[in-house]
């Protein structure tokens, strides 16, 4: 059953499991235990949003699949920060690429955190639950083609991406959702199994606290949000003696902070990580008709090289195309933007995106929200100016005759060459990768929780999201967050 908040009849459900937070990392521990035979109970603060309902409208869309309507940012408003809210979590809007964790950084955490989930076994097993396949060259919009010929022509590595699509049209809008029901998301195929076998899903219900004592969870205590408001509306008490928390990097160390859980390790929400991001947007003679055509197929990993701990750490992709999204790209104001708007069609975007080591941190904020400080370390901004130099020379390469940068205002480059005068000021950065706000370790004195899931310090109580990871990863990680799912939910039931 799937139910909004505001129809149940009742106010307290008895369950064996609550699961808080219906994204790759929820839906996937809310499937497995409900198989298992456990009665389970899933609350998701965003709504149902099906495949119908997906209009491709970005007025519409953005404030029913994404916190703020997009405009989640730091503290201090620098950096903006995209997360999904809605059942099946960010993935009902995410762009669908699938990367592994490199073996070095899975290494590099055994030797740091100890013994880790066999990532390489429930990689296999979820890439054929989901469908996991190359990108067929075929589906290669001209966008993502112009990133292909820049990086050959300057003799940089690249290549095709895999994704979790099936029955894909290239219609380009999946930043929106897909009306066409493509994606192989946690929508998708793991909350029909999970209903399948027993499970409530809740929608427009919000965790507020876990309500624990004499060291052990009680259940969770929640409020019922208005659909279009999403304010509170009333309450919901949910009592079980295990919970799972998979709110996502910043609403799991938010939610367990807000719930005094205790941390003796004191790591709860003090290492989050974001995979910030600069983007350059070039011009080019021929029409890109960039919004066309599976968003990101190809990708430059010239400036990736994860397995040296020293070495570069900047993935270059095609960015998003959407017209409120690339305005919002795209610098000047006024006329100037207007004026940039208008080549449209013969824009193309790219964004470079670094594996960071600053280490950010989240707060709650009141009884609904989450605090994000970020700033970025002088080794990570550097890192971010290497990244957005190689992608303005990129789009040189590829055949633009200008490109702009966003940095509080505009900068115009005409040539390659001035790269080097040019991009002295740090460019507007945006996430949407958070990660690593409650990183698991085997030690609970440096660890909130374990490699299980299984929190060391409050009985009852498993995370599965991406707070888990012990440090950023440098690839997209839903596929790592499916898996970690997997991994938590079947340890949650065999405990
Ligand atoms: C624009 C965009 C594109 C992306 N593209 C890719 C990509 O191509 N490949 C890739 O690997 N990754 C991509 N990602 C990232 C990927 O989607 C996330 O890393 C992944 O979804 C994280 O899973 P999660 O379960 O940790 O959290 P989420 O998917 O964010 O799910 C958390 C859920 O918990 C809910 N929640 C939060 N607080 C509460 C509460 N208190 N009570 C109840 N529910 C709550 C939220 O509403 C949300 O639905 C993209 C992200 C964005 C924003
Ligand atoms: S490009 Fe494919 S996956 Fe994306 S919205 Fe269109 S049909 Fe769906």
């Amino acid at each position: 059953m799937i139910i909004s908040a505001a129809d149940l009849t009742v106010s307290t459900i008895k369950a064996d499991l609550c699961v808080i937070g219906t994204g790759p990392g929820g839906s996937m521990v809310a499937m497995v235990a409900a198989e298992a035979g456990l009665r389970v109970v899933a609350l998701e603060a965003g709504a149902l949003v099906t495949p119908g309902e997906m209009n491709q409208r970005e007025a519409d869309m953005f404030p029913r699949l994404l916190w703020d309507a997009g405009g989640r940012t730091t503290m201090d408003k620098a950096i903006r920060i995209h997360q999904g809210h809605g059942v099946g979590g960010s993935a009902l809007h995410n762009l669908n690429l699938c990367k592994r964790i490199p073996a070095s950084i899975q290494a590099r955490w055994r030797a740091d955190r100890g013994d880790g989930p066999p990532w390489e076994a429930l990689y296999d097993e979820v890439e054929a639950l989901l469908e996991v396949k190359d990108v067929d060259s075929g589906m290669v919009n001209r966008h993502n083609q112009l990133l292909a010929a820049g990086a050959a022509a300057l003799g940089w590595e690249h290549g095709l991406l895999r994704h979790n699509r099936t029955g894909c049209i290239g219609s380009g809008y999946c930043e929106v959702g897909c009306a066409f029901d493509a994606k192989n998301n946690a929508l998708k195929m793991l909350v029909p199994r999970a209903v399948k076998a027993g499970a409530a899903i809740v929608a427009l219900a919000q965790a507020v606290r876990i309500d624990h004592s004499g060291g052990r969870v009680r259940g969770v205590d929640a409020v019922r949000l208005d659909p279009h408001t999403r304010q509170p509306v009333g309450t919901l008490r949910i009592d079980a003696p295990l919970v799972c928390v998979s709110a996502s990097a910043t609403g799991t160390p938010a939610l367990l902070l807000r719930s005094r859980v205790p941390d003796p390790s004191e790591t709860t929400g003090n290492s989050l990580r974001i995979h910030p991001a600069v983007v350059a947007a070039g011009e080019f003679a021929e029409a890109v008709h960039a919004w066309r055509g599976v968003p990101q197929s190809v990708e430059c990993t010239e400036f990736l090289k994860l397995d040296d701990e020293d070495g570069p750490r900047t993935w270059i992709v095609p960015a998003f195309a959407h017209p409120v999204g690339v305005a919002t790209l795209v610098p000047g104001l006024g006329e100037a933007h207007r004026a940039v708007m208008r080549h449209y069609p013969h824009l193309g975007a790219l964004t470079a995106m670094i594996h960071d080591q600053t280490r950010g941190t989240v707060r709650p904020r009141g009884d609904l929200g989450v605090a994000i400080d970020y700033v970025p370390e002088a080794e990570d901004r550097a890192e971010l100016r290497r990244g957005l130099a190689a992608a303005v020379r990129l789009l040189f390469a590829a055949g633009a005759t200008r490109v702009l940068v966003p940095a509080g205002g505009a900068i115009e480059l005409s040539r390659p060459d001035e790269v080097a005068t040019k991009l002295s000021v740090d460019a507007d950065l945006s996430a949407v990768h958070p990660m690593a706000s409650v990183p698991m370790g085997v030690d609970p004195k440096t660890a909130a929780v374990g490699p299980t899931g299984k929190h060391h310090h409050l009985d009852g109580l498993w995370l599965s999201d991406a707070s888990l990871f012990p440090t950023s990863i440098g690839v997209p990680p839903q596929l790592s967050v499916y898996a970690l799912g997997l991994h938590v939910g079947r340890q949650l039931v065999e405990a």
